[in-house]
């Protein structure tokens, strides 16, 4: 049986959200993504969104208690009952304590591991839909016309956070924060690693396999 609780893993550009989109369809579960929520309360003005904003903006973590107030608010919702694939959260071992605590229970955790170059490349072309989060690169994958959505028409642009400076803002705070993570997870035996630097497909049939082993 496959795990139906679990974490993606693994620093910004590995592949989290492009993976998740495919294990939500297939696998009927959510994807929560602490990152397009709070992206989600940026756009509709909440007091929360314009609190997270300059975090965001810098490449530093938000303050964990901004963030559980939305995950309990997401997880409260029924589609999350039968399970839910956690993506970009927890993103330090405070949190994942903090998540101990509350009883958000995780039955698995992958990791996917790409090379820092490669994420440099893969985020500073990064370009995503404004309206339903599809996701291109400007080199490698493009949208057909320039700066419109190939699937909704929405408009496709740069994440501010996708720039060069911030990138590298983000690759610290993730090996610094977020990587003592794996150690955490591997320490009670629920972390897997997948080879995150092959193709789409590849990737998703050894997640596949990492949540069934
Ligand atoms: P992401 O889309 O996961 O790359 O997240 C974008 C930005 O949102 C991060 O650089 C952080 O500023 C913030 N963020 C997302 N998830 C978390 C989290 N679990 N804890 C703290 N900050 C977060």
């Amino acid at each position: 049986m496959s795990a139906r609780r679990f974490i993606l893993l693994g620093p910004p550009g590995a592949g989290k959200g492009t993976q998740s989109q495919r294990l939500v369809s297939d696998l009927g579960l959510p994807q929560i993504s602490t990152g397009d929520l709070l992206r989600a309360a940026r756009k509709a003005g909440t007091v929360l969104g314009l609190k997270a904003q300059g975090f965001m903006d810098a490449g530093q973590l938000v303050p964990d208690a901004l963030i559980f107030e939305l995950v309990e608010e997401r997880l409260a919702q029924a589609d999350a009952a039968a399970g839910y694939i956690l993506d970009g959260f927890p993103r330090n071992v405070a949190q994942a304590d903090e998540m101990a605590r509350r009883g958000i229970v995780v039955d698995r955790v992958v990791l996917m591991e790409v090379p820092t170059e490669a994420l440099v490349a893969r985020l500073s072309g990064r370009r995503v839909c404004g309206q339903c989060a599809a996701t291109y690169h400007a080199e490698a994958f493009p949208t057909r016309v320039e700066g419109v959505c190939d699937a909704c028409g929405g408009v496709v642009s740069q994440r501010k956070d996708d720039t060069a400076e911030v990138v590298s803002q983000r690759l610290d705070v993730y090996a610094r924060e977020t990587s003592p993570l794996i150690a955490y997870y591997s320490s009670v035996g629920s972390l897997r690693r997948v080879d995150g630097f092959e193709s789409t497909e590849k990737v998703y049939a050894s997640i596949m396999t990492a949540l069934s082993a």
